[in-house]
């Protein structure tokens, strides 16, 4: 029997992130992938709109279905949308627990919510804070990290959200800047100038931080922490240790970035930005 991953995430009807990149990753990595739509986005290549949240009754009842049918091995969260999702995936893996890989969701990396902006920001950092001690693993960036754990200090971050619960915490620094990078030799030119290094760092209870670094590409991404996460718990299922899954993971973005493509219609000078990492591309 293939491993199987079931998935909570949103739809991006452009195909670049959360559910289509999910199952896309989790068969790259030797997967089965299962999914349950938390939310349709309304969205382009580029750029979020908005988003309606699904029946979370109905996703319950979804996921209990799969749950009881398929051999589920590990779970992987993208966007849950809304608090009730949120309360509503805990509970039920609270109640069929596995290990789970909780990618935290809050914002598109081109800036659209994809979390309920009507809520109280504080009840939803609490609520994503109920899923760390259920998390194998835990995968933000760094604007999730400092409103997870209240610190802009990365070691001391993921070192609360560990605290927390979660039984590992991997930090991408992507959005890293020069200045956040260097902690001395400030100057106002390289503010924010981006990092040519993203250093990544993977955070395990008890045991030495394992960093990786992996060249930055000259080019925005639409997806990439979703294909990360994603086949991170495709590998787990198939029985890899974390750290290695982590590891493989990290090479397998890279070669998906640099064959990354555009998906959308070029309609001016200033409209080549995000681009699509190839997630079939071989490996
Ligand atoms: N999930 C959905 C449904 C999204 O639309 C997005 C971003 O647009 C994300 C997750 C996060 O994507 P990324 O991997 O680029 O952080």
């Amino acid at each position: 029997m293939k491993p199987s991953i079931l998935c909570f995430s949103g739809l991006d009807p452009s195909g670049g992130a959360g559910l289509g990149a999910d199952i896309e990753s989790i068969v790259a990595a030797g997967a089965h992938a299962a999914v349950v739509c938390t939310a349709l986005t309304v969205q382009d290549s580029q750029k979020v709109y908005g988003f309606t949240p699904v029946d979370p009754v109905l996703a319950q009842k979804q996921a209990d279905k799969v749950i009881s049918d398929l051999s589920i091995d590990v779970y992987k969260s993208g966007m849950l949308g809304t608090l009730e999702m949120i309360d509503r995936v805990a509970d039920l893996i609270r109640k069929n627990p596995r290990p789970y890989v909780c990618d935290p969701v809050l914002v598109a990396n081109s800036g659209g919510a994809l979390t309920d902006t009507a809520a109280d920001p504080k009840e939803v950092i609490r609520a994503f804070r109920r899923l760390l001690p259920l998390a194998t693993l835990v995968t933000p960036n760094l604007p999730e990290l400092e409103r997870l754990s209240g610190s802009s200090d990365v070691e001391r971050g993921a070192q609360s959200l560990l605290e927390a619960g979660a039984g590992a915490v991997l930090i991408k620094r992507g959005h890293a800047t020069v200045q956040e990078a260097l902690s001395h030799g400030k100057t106002e030119s390289n503010a924010t100038q981006k990092t040519s290094l993203i250093k990544n760092t993977l955070w395990q209870a008890g045991e030495d931080p394992i960093d990786l670094y992996v060249a930055r590409l000259p080019a925005e991404f639409h997806g990439s922490g979703c294909s990360l996460a994603s086949y991170i718990a495709g590998r787990l299922a198939c029985g890899v240790s974390l750290s290695i899954a982590y590891t493989e993971a990290e090479l397998w973005l890279q070669s998906t970035l640099r064959a990354a493509y555009q998906s959308h219609v070029q309609r001016g000078a200033d409209n080549n930005r995000q681009l699509v990492p190839d997630r079939a591309s071989k490996f």
